[in-house]
């Protein structure tokens, strides 16, 4: 986590003032004077009916959209319980939003999320969280697939974990190449997923076996 601090503050604001980090640590008001300055540069006028609350609004939505970067995933993995487990563990189907950090579009889609225990054990919900909160932060697919899979190497001790992600990004659906219905996918393959063929086999049928 970075304070947000660190990202503060060369400008000199006409409000004088520094505006407080809410207890998100996304400063919206900082957004909202950003916001309104995009508005001047495309033309518009700021201060119209219709416009006069967006500002704000969107301070309130960016601190929603990227509040992921001020929490640590891991403290869902640490709540984990003791068990012997011989079998794969998959949730599948995990709906996120996330925002494209090269263009600040969002992309959505679903992760599919297993891991092959060693002792360690945790909630299937848990896995959900880590997927909202690694999300919830400026991203691209690629990283945001390693990180997932990274944070449960590291916290569980995993004898294999494999992360894939399938999403469709608005950057490349209503901008630049204009794709509609174009999806991308990725993957990351720890330990037996990677090195064992028939742990990958037995995972690519849990996951999509009846529905491909
Ligand atoms: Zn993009």
């Amino acid at each position: 986590m970075k304070p947000s601090s660190e990202m503060r503050d060369t400008d000199s604001g006409s409000l004088g003032s520094e505006s407080p980090a809410t207890k998100s640590g996304v400063d919206q008001e900082r957004i909202a004077r950003a916001v309104r300055e995009i508005l001047l540069a495309i033309g518009e006028d700021p201060d119209r009916e219709g416009l006069c609350e967006t500002p704000a609004r969107v301070g309130r939505m960016y601190a929603e959209l990227f509040g992921g970067l001020h929490q640590d995933p891991r403290r869902h993995l640490r709540k984990f319980f003791t068990e012997t487990c011989d079998e794969v563990v998959l949730v599948r189907d995990i709906s996120f939003n996330s925002m494209c950090e090269h263009h600040m579009l969002p992309f959505m889609g679903t992760a599919h999320v297993a891991y092959l225990p060693g002792e360690r054990v945790i909630g299937l919900s848990k896995l959900a969280r880590v997927v909202e909160e690694v999300a919830r932060r400026p991203q691209v697919q690629e990283r945001m697939t390693e990180e997932i899979a990274n944070l449960l190497v590291e916290e569980l001790h995993a004898k294999g974990v494999a992360v894939i992600v399938e999403a469709v990004h608005t950057c490349m659906t209503i901008r630049g190449v204009r794709k509609p219905g174009s999806v991308c996918v990725t993957s990351a393959m720890k330990g037996s997923f990677r090195n064992k063929a028939s742990t990958r086999a037995e995972l690519m049928t849990l996951i999509y076996g009846n529905r491909r």
